[in-house]
């Protein structure tokens, strides 16, 4: 019998809806789920790890990694380039495990030109009330940066019909639950 194909799923969803905190509990939960780890030209937050949450790199190592073609998608977002690094996501589908990307909007879209098969899911918030004070309450922000982030935020919610399955980040455990369902679900049959 042939090996169930191996599946590429993309988490999407506004900053602040909680994409970091269903990883970590997806992670916890589940630790032989891969998750892909990004590279960044922003800086650490307080407790953040290089090579662990992402690669921080500085503006020449990102264009280099562009230049060479290093990278599946990438991204600005608030002042910042993130990207996704090609070679282990390909390392992981080819071994024919599941790979988890956790990436903004414009990744996201790329992702689905790129690679048509990947699977899309937006974390939604339960309102637009709680994605503020979540976006507040984490404080690793000052003002004007969460005002950027929520200003960013309205656009990502208009694009959730975009994706292929949305989950409302109401409760962490039950999206972490309800994400592996999906990162382990067998593709939809082709035509
Ligand atoms: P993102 O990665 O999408 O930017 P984070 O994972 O950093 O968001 O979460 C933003 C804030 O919301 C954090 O303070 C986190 O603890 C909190 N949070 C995440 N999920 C929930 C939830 N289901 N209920 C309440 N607070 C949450
Ligand atoms: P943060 O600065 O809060 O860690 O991340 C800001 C945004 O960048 C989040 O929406 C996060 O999902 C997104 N992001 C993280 N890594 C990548 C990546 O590799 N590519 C893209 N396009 N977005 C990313």
């Amino acid at each position: 019998m042939a090996r169930p194909q191996a599946r590429l799923t993309v988490l999407s969803g506004p900053s602040g809806v909680g994409k970091g905190t269903v990883v970590a509990e997806v992670r916890r939960r589940h630790p032989a789920v891969w998750v892909s780890v990004s590279v960044t030209t922003r800086n650490p937050r307080p407790g953040e790890v290089d090579g662990e949450h992402y690669w921080f790199v500085d503006d020449e190592h990102f264009d280099w990694l562009i230049a060479h073609d290093g990278l599946l998608e990438w991204a600005e977002f608030a002042g910042n380039r993130y990207g996704t690094p090609k070679g282990p996501v390909e390392e992981q589908l080819t071994a024919g495990s599941p790979a988890l990307l956790e990436i903004e909007l414009q990744g996201a879209r790329q992702v689905r030109e790129r690679a048509p098969e990947a699977q899309l899911v937006f974390l939604a918030p339960p309102s637009w009330g709680e994605l503020v004070s979540r976006l507040a309450g984490r404080g690793t922000e000052h003002p004007e940066v969460q005002e950027r982030r929520l200003a960013l935020a309205q656009a990502e919610l208009d694009a959730a019909g975009e994706f292929d399955v949305i989950v409302v980040n109401d409760d962490v455990a039950r999206a972490a639950d309800e994400l592996v369902g999906l990162l382990t679900a067998p593709p939809p049959a082709g035509p």
